[in-house]
């Protein structure tokens, strides 16, 4: 054995290596050359290979698979440049703990003491994170916000990132203070005036660019980027999508150029969101960016938004509606539009994700597809339902017969779980609401997800409320639709690998794979479905290289 820095193999010893390869489900060391796995075994297996490098600094540690999170937002890297206004407490990329909110007058406050120390008078302030619902459903109006300023913009971001709540200022620069507005996603007060609250992309575009929030969203820059992946090693991610991207030239450049650097410690799968661009635009697009796919980032794929979210009443439900009461939600994009998406994805080998939030949206995306697959017969092509939050099991049937994947949001159970209950969908809707089991148990391939910045990157958090779903009060939200462990450490790895087509290269510790390691102090098996959020993570392997979550 020769111990040599420039020797093309290394061979890490580990306490447990859970591979997530059925053949060889365990191991203690793993050879990586070149970035990729050379072996999974016994030492003495792996020194048939020839010279290494053993590297014993993870002999106490587990390693499993880089985890995989199918659904999240590079943006949440940036939106800690923004006031945090959220209910709960959350971990910004430096690991610092901001204190969750919990009445408007909070948000108010925090908003205030970060317009005392803007120097500029005509700076706007802009938060994230906010969400009415926890506020007894009170709608937060232009006359809340007017109190942090009524000089300069002020707009917030709902947890969901489907509405903007701005203040007066903000409605009178992008010209809607007046009467007579008719949009659905502009409510309008008793005087006739909007409220300032804005739901769905067009509204919040129109004031989002007044108060600090770039056209463009949904897309991070380079600081951003970087923020992001720091917090992917934190949370041992080492592939993770940014689902919503509009991906112009610049953006590309960027993403291509940060995620070049050697020292850019996470995998990135951007999708093209359908916006501003006509289908056969975005097919033709979709197909020169997946042209220019690298290790480490992987383009091609185009994202469709249906429906808006069910916390904010704007997602679309079939009969008999929300459970309070309130009106249907909003379709994002005309039925038309999606047959023609979902024709021409096919026809040309595009895959396809789709965000659905209510039964409604999901039944249409289905019959899209089915009427498309129809005519474009296509084996394998993995569409993927994002969310999917309240398909019942008849939908799940025919997902699977359809051959298309879902990616759930367990998530929701413990952030919004007592509202759904209560108010959004009512207890039945509410208890099969994101049915892990159920998609599992009909055979339909199945992440899970954060939606990160929507709420927290963790997928072991994420795997945790699959497994328990339990909502924020302790109530258990579907005890027939919980998971076990395994099934859901899967789902985190491989499960989420397949929806992307990544999962000959990711997902799993084995010969030929990348060499993608999630470093653990603990086994995540032996703490059990109870403690899994816990799971403490010491950093990453991605290709090989090794980050330390403390030293980034
Ligand atoms: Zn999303």
């Amino acid at each position: 054995m020769a111990d040599d820095a420039l020797n093309p193999t290394t061979i890490f010893r580990a306490k447990t290596i859970i591979t997530m390869n059925p053949a060889r489900p365990e191991a203690d060391h793993v050879a990586v050359r070149d970035g990729r796995i050379l072996g999974v075994g016994k030492l003495a297996e792996l020194e048939g290979w020839g010279d290494y490098r053993l590297d014993e600094r993870f002999a106490n540690k587990i390693l499993m698979p880089g985890l995989v999170e199918g659904h999240s937002h590079v943006m949440e890297g940036t939106f800690w440049r923004y006031v945090y206004c959220g209910y709960f407490d959350r971990l910004d990329p430096d690991g610092k703990l901001w204190p969750g909110l919990t009445t408007i007058e909070a948000v108010i406050e925090r908003l205030r003491e970060a317009e005392t120390s803007l120097a500029d008078a005509e700076a706007p302030i802009a938060g994230w994170a906010l969400d009415a619902i926890y506020f007894d459903n009170r709608r937060v109006t232009r006359e809340d916000l007017d109190q942090v300023s009524a000089t300069r913009a002020v707009g917030v971001l709902n947890a969901s990132c489907h509405i903007l709540n701005v203040n007066t200022k903000t409605l009178e620069l992008a010209g809607l203070l007046r009467s007579g507005i008719n949009h659905p996603g502009i409510p309008l007060g008793r005087d006739g005036l909007p409220t300032g609250e804005l739901k769905g992309p067009d509204a919040m575009t129109l004031a989002g660019v007044h108060v600090g929030f770039d056209r463009n969203l949904l897309a991070a820059d380079e600081d951003g980027l970087r923020q992001f992946a720091r917090l992917c090693v934190r949370r041992g991610v080492t592939t993770a999508t940014d689902l919503a991207n509009l991906l112009p030239d610049e953006a590309v450049a960027m993403m291509l150029r940060v995620t070049g650097d050697d020292d850019f410690p996470a995998r990135l799968v951007a999708l093209r969101r359908l916006q501003n661009l006509s289908v056969p635009d975005i097919i033709a697009r979709a197909k020169e960016l997946a042209g220019k796919s690298t290790a480490r980032l992987r383009l091609g794929i185009i994202k469709v938004v249906v429906d808006g979210s069910i916390q904010g009443f704007s997602a679309r439900l079939r009969w008999p509606g929300y459970y309070n009461g309130a009106p249907n939600g909003l379709w994002y994009v005309p039925a038309e539009q999606l047959r023609e998406m979902y024709r021409l994805a096919l026809e040309n080998g595009v895959q396809v994700h789709t965000h659905t939030n209510g039964d409604e949206a999901t039944e249409l995306v289905l019959d899209c597809i089915e009427e498309a697959l129809r005519a474009h017969p296509a084996p394998d092509h993995r569409f993927t339902l994002q969310h999917c939050q309240l398909a019942d099991a008849a939908q799940f049937r025919r997902m699977a017969a359809l051959g298309m994947c879902v990616n759930l949001f367990p998530n929701h159970h413990f952030y919004w779980g007592d509202q759904h209950y209560e108010i959004t969908v009512g207890p039945e809707r509410a208890e099969r609401m994101n049915a892990c089991a159920t998609a599992l148990r009909l055979g339909v391939p199945m992440a899970i997800h954060s939606d990160a910045p929507v709420t927290p990157l963790g997928p072991f958090f994420t795997a945790w409320c699959a497994v328990n779903r339990r909502t924020a009060s302790g109530r258990v939200l579907g005890e027939r639709e919980r998971i076990s462990v395994e099934d859901a450490l899967r789902t985190i790895t491989l499960g989420a690998a397949y929806t992307l087509k990544l999962d000959g290269e990711i997902g799993s510790i084995e010969c030929g794979k990348r060499a993608d390691f999630s470093v653990l102090d603990q086994d995540p098996r032996e703490l059990g479905g109870e403690h899994l959020w816990a799971a403490r993570i010491w950093g990453t392997v991605l290709g090989g290289r090794v980050f330390e979550a403390a030293a980034i």
